[in-house]
């Protein structure tokens, strides 16, 4: 059975037809999809199935991965806190190794294609040293919130923009006012992945009992990095308004190690301190590729929350709609495109208006099982791959037109 052919099973025949359609019209098109790392974190997991469902289309599409030094990623890193409007200061010597960096992988890459996709800005300046004539036409997919960037990391990047003939942002206030054609295309999920695939019952009973987690009382969950932008604190502060009322109450919050991140074991300890003393409060921390584990509690909690305080897309909202669950989301980022109040959750503001908000969902099962049949129905219409490889085609017949303004949302 080919790949299509399993994702028709779950978006139906018509969805997967009208990619085959699309595929027809680009069929022998040669396309590459460049990222600075294979495995790890959102882009790394879309393109490890955009290019193999491209070339099930037809579409000659290849995946390069830069290669540079670690300390490139210190200064990308950077970059992608200033994207997000955080300050950084770098200095002289960090732009030039990324320019450096570029024009050594732009001689390594074969990069030799009708259109490149360049990810985010470690590859940014690629173009600036590909021979003319190797790439008919560059689009810079940024997933980032740039919408509000630092001024010296912008400055530096923006010198790139000029060689690109499109960009790519995940929702509409992503966005920067660029020279060039735009188009909007949000993230999405892998519904046959280890992480949103269906479980069977039994392991996820021996999955909760290993967490000592029982499967007859509720349970609330958070997924994320301990960050402080995920406020896992704010969501132990609403579990804790709503104990009194409901004390069979449990409540998990699962996060991975990161090493990198220098906040994150003080963040984690402001949570252990937090959550000492309640037997129904599990701080699971879960090695990088729990995606089965992840699933489970998911498909286990009552209610998911994703409190953030400031947020990309929040894919774990996407995964936790997909289980058809409602959600608690921070009114932020790409939350508000995926959570709206009494359809496929709420979004709030506050830990007592988050702890509001779950009492409701607590009381009223009638409406949280609606609003979870929502969430999934919203997800399987928006945010699957199947949605996303569509948008990807969209840009291609669209960068082959004579037009130039052409705004695919
Ligand atoms: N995730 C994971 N293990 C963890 C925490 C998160 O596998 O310990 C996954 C989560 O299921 C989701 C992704 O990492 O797929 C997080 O994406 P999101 O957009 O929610 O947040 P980000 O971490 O990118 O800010």
């Amino acid at each position: 059975m080919s790949l299509l052919d399993r994702y028709e099973e779950v978006v139906g025949h018509q969805e997967v037809q009208c990619l085959r359609h699309l595929g027809e019209r680009l069929a022998g098109k040669r396309v590459v999809h460049v990222n600075s790392t294979r495995t790890g974190g959102g882009v790394a997991e879309i393109l490890g199935w955009m290019a193999p469902l491209m070339q099930e289309l037809g579409i000659d599409a290849r995946w390069e991965v830069l290669t540079a030094p670690p300390e490139f990623y210190r200064v990308t890193k950077a970059f992608h806190n200033g994207l997000q409007g955080r300050a950084v200061s770098l200095k002289k010597r960090d732009y030039e190794l990324h320019y450096e960096v570029n024009r050594q992988n732009a001689q390594r890459l074969n990069l030799e294609a009708d259109v490149v996709f360049v990810h985010d800005p470690q590859p940014i300046y690629l173009p600036a040293f590909t021979p003319e004539g190797q790439v008919a036409r560059w689009v810079w997919r940024c997933h980032i919130d740039a919408s509000q960037p630092d001024r010296g990391v912008w400055k530096y990047l923006e010198g790139a923009i000029p060689h690109y003939q499109a960009a790519v942002f995940s929702m509409p206030a992503f966005a920067r006012s660029l020279p060039c054609p735009m188009f909007v295309s949000p993230p999405s999920i892998d519904p046959l992945s280890e992480k949103n695939c269906p479980i069977p019952e039994q392991e996820r009973l021996e999955a909760l009992s290993r967490f000592m987690i029982d499967p007859n009382r509720p349970l609330l969950l958070q997924v994320s990095r301990f960050d402080r932008f995920k406020d896992p604190l704010g969501v132990l502060e609403a579990y804790r308004l709503l104990k009194p009322y409901y004390p069979e109450l449990q409540l998990a919050l699962a996060g991975g190690p990161a090493d990198d991140d220098p906040e994150a074991a003080d963040v984690l300890r402001d949570v252990l301190d937090q959550a000492a003393g309640d037997p129904n409060v599990k701080i699971l921390m879960l090695p990088p590729d729990a995606h089965r584990t992840i699933n489970i509690l998911q498909r286990s909690a009552v209610v998911v929350l994703q409190k953030s305080l400031k947020e990309g897309f929040g894919l774990t909202v996407t995964e936790a709609l997909w289980k058809g669950k409602p959600v608690i989301g921070g009114a932020c980022g790409g939350i508000t495109l995926q959570v709206h109040d009494y359809h496929t959750g709420f979004l709030v503001h506050s830990p007592a208006g988050a702890a509001y908000r779950i009492r409701y969902l607590l009381r009223y099962a009638e409406k949280r099982q609606r609003m979870g049949q929502n969430g999934h129905d919203f997800v399987r219409e928006h945010f699957l791959l199947t949605r996303h490889l569509r948008d990807y085609l969209n840009v291609l017949l669209c960068l082959d037109r004579p037009e130039p303004d052409v705004l695919v949302v």
